[in-house]
């Protein structure tokens, strides 16, 4: 656990989350800002900062959490298709540093995942 961590404050109760499961390694819960109708985060109970900074020992988690993301896109009805993202760093414009799977969806497609501000013509 990482002290200033605020997704491991919430994963041990000392900030409230709205939670939808947990189990010995994973903890998943609602997002404060949703970005669609159905917006969870899925983290690992053991604080890893971000994807840049996972082990090879981490890569059964890893499966586990892309796991979940699909097991809860079925669970919250997301039967047309979902998004899964993971921010990752400055560039990835990682906010919080405690690494997370973003599950995404509702009845209507999402937007575009990147929104190009020139054409590419090359
Ligand atoms: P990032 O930009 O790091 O990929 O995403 C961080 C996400 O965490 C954001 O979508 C943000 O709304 C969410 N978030 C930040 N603080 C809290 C919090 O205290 N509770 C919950 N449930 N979500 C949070
Ligand atoms: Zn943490």
């Amino acid at each position: 656990m990482s002290l200033e961590c605020i997704f491991c404050k919430i994963v041990a109760g000392e900030i409230p989350s709205d939670k939808v499961f947990e189990d010995d390694e994973l903890y998943v819960f609602k997002d404060i800002h949703p970005q669609a109708p159905v917006h969870l985060l899925i983290i690992p109970k053991k604080h890893i900062s971000s994807l840049a900074d996972v082990a090879e020992e981490d890569y059964g988690l890893l499966g586990r959490m892309l796991g979940k993301a699909h097991f809860f896109a079925s669970e919250m009805g997301l039967k047309n298709g979902f998004r899964t993202i993971i921010n990752t760093g400055e560039v990835g414009r990682q906010d919080v540093f405690h690494l997370h799977i973003h599950l995404l969806g509702g009845d209507t497609p999402l937007p575009p995942m990147i929104y190009r501000t020139k054409q590419i013509t090359d």
